[in-house]
């Protein structure tokens, strides 16, 4: 259960969240839209801590982000804590972000024979691997384990990035944009993977431009501008008969 409630964030003179408050079912896929600008690679870096919230609080499975509760006062945690918790909360951006020098099946199981995962034992190299080949095998890449990103399409890349956040066994994953960098024959074997994850009932939060995708896939599909949430609802909902007219004017120009 991620429980985001009433977040705030300035930079500089400019608040980009205004008091954001959204709750995501276990196994439930939220899918953030709205124009650029709007915040929403902002929310989604909160929820990993990535960026300090100036104002209210982000709990997953009721343990807060960031932070613990001494006496009434919220205290950040240490380096350490945070690193440890992001393991917990998987990231997949636009970029891929894969190491180069490291082949397909590397990327994918240096995480988690590196980090140390709370609660459960590290991983042998022997054991790292298996889970790896069983993740690239996941996402349809087992036969391109031993390849360099550069020898990988961008889609492939991204399907190694997927793979590789799943490794650390998250509680939930974040995608902000997974197919924007992407060329368009590439975006569905991404959307695919994701699709999959979906049904499986890995809990989702994914920000993206791909509206047909985002009817598909998600639970609640969330409309944001100027840093607020102007209105939720299941697609089928939002999509034929928005309430706000600001969510209309937006699904006009994209849909
Ligand atoms: P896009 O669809 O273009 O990715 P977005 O909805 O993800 O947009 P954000 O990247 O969250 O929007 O940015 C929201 C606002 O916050 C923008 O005005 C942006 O310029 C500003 N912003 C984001 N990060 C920073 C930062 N580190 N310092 C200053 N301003 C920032
Ligand atoms: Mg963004």
């Amino acid at each position: 259960l991620v429980e985001i409630t009433k977040v705030r964030k300035t930079f500089g003179p400019t608040e980009v969240l205004k008091g954001i408050s959204l709750t995501v079912e276990p196994g439930g896929v939220a899918v953030i839209v709205g124009p650029s600008g709007s915040g929403k690679s902002t929310l989604l870096r909160t929820i990993n801590h990535l960026e300090k919230v100036d104002a209210g609080f982000i709990a997953i499975d009721g343990e807060l982000v960031g932070y613990r509760v001494k006496g009434n006062k919220l205290h950040e945690l240490p380096e350490r804590d945070i690193l440890k918790q992001r393991t917990e909360i998987g990231m997949v951006f636009q970029n891929f972000n894969l190491f180069p020098h490291l082949t397909a099946l590397e990327n994918v199981t240096e995480a988690p024979v590196v980090a140390p995962r709370p609660g459960k034992p590290r991983r042998s190299q022997a054991e790292a691997r298996a889970r790896g080949l069983e993740l690239l095998d996941r996402v349809g890449l087992r036969d391109r384990a031993d390849a360099y990103p550069r020898q990988l399409s961008g889609g492939q890349q991204q399907r190694v990035a997927i793979a590789r956040a799943l490794a650390l066994d998250p509680k939930i994953l974040l995608f902000d944009e997974p197919t924007s960098a992407l060329d368009p024959e590439l975006v569905n074997e991404v959307l695919d993977v994701i699709r999959e994850l979906a049904k499986s009932g890995t809990t989702l939060i994914i920000v993206t431009h791909e509206m047909g995708f985002a009817r598909d896939v998600a639970d609640t599909v969330v409309f944001m501008d100027q840093g607020q949430i102007v209105e939720q609802g299941k697609p089928q909902d939002i999509f034929t008969n928005p309430q706000e007219e600001r969510t209309r004017s937006f699904f006009s120009k994209v849909i």
